[in-house]
């Protein structure tokens, strides 16, 4: 049986959303990047049912823990190798129209950045994968500069401003919200006129929050993930579909 699709009437509906809004919050989370070849961490196949994740004190705790997670991070980094598909290109063009004032995105893939969104309108809530940094100074690291140091003998990188430790620039179980890209997040859902949350089951903390304030102030909510949502009753239009081809049929 073929997928289902999205139906005319529900483009025709959606584009009248998008048509009508000036300043749209579009919210990611893994389900997009899953069409990238992406794993979702989370998911029933995700890594993290057979690799316990490390946690962020750990991290901080031990040398050889951070050998650990540098090993894991090295070896076989296929995110770095991923290129945005259907969806990131249609968000991309929203962006390009004007109509979208931020992205906010549980991923950590900069596959949005990727895909031509500049950087200053992607809100990061668990960071970036692809590039590390001092948790001291905050000095930029790329990962081709810490596999060059760690090639060495599995030396641990840090910092070579102010000898902090060096990690890759994601949030980590244990490590609190970064409280700028919260902040951000929450003004920019706070004056959005629409807000499409795509690939996301909505279920944690934050990611949960920021639809409910979207359509509390006011705005109109789509969800477009291929599982129900908690919040699918309060939405103007729910699209349980593929997200690349469901996208790109209402943004061409
Ligand atoms: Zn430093």
């Amino acid at each position: 049986m073929a997928e289902p699709e999205i139906t005319t009437e529900q483009i025709t509906a959606f584009r009248a959303l998008i048509r009508t809004a000036n300043r749209i919050v579009v919210f990611t989370g893994a389900g997009i990047s899953t069409e990238s070849g992406i794993p979702d961490f989370r998911g029933p196949n995700g890594i993290w049912k057979t690799q316990t994740p490390i946690d962020f004190s750990d991290f901080i705790a031990s040398e050889d823990v951070r050998r650990e997670s540098w090993r894991r991070k090295l070896s076989g980094d296929g995110m770095a190798r991923a290129e945005p598909n259907a969806g990131h290109v249609a968000i991309a063009r929203l962006v390009e129209l004007g109509k979208v004032s931020h992205i906010i995105t549980q991923n950590v893939d900069g596959l949005h950045q990727k895909s031509g969104v500049p950087d200053n309108q992607v809100i990061q809530l668990h960071g970036n994968a692809n590039y590390a940094s001092c948790l001291d100074c905050g000095r930029r690291y790329e990962l081709t500069e810490v596999r060059e140091i760690f090639s060495d003998n599995e030396t641990v990188p840090y910092c070579s401003e102010c000898s902090g430790i060096i990690k890759t620039a994601t949030i980590s179980f244990g490590q609190s919200m970064p409280v700028d890209e919260m902040e951000r997040a929450h003004h920019a859902t706070a004056a959005c006129d629409l807000f499409i949350a795509i690939g996301s089951s909505l279920v944690v903390y934050p990611a949960a929050g920021f639809p409910r304030l979207a359509k509390q102030q006011g705005a109109g909510l789509v969800i477009l993930n291929n599982q129900p949502t908690d919040l699918d009753p309060i939405c103007d239009l729910v699209l349980p579909y593929q997200i690349g081809n469901t996208l790109t049929a209402v943004v061409d």
